[in-house]
């Protein structure tokens, strides 16, 4: 399953102080083996982070 994109997946851009589309999804694996969505904000540009699968 990992590195399948699915739909839109939320999450929170720090910079922006809110929740956005993350671009550019990707579904990566943490260090400790947990699921992490990793992509970057569509308005700023900071990489976003979320932990959990997609959904
Ligand atoms: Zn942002």
């Amino acid at each position: 399953m990992f590195g399948m994109l699915f739909a839109m997946v939320e999450g929170y851009c720090v910079k922006c102080k809110k929740k956005v589309e993350i671009k550019d999804a990707t579904t990566v694996t943490m260090k400790n083996n947990k699921p992490a969505i990793q992509g970057v904000c569509p308005i700023c540009g900071t990489k976003i982070y979320r932990i959990g699968k997609a959904s």
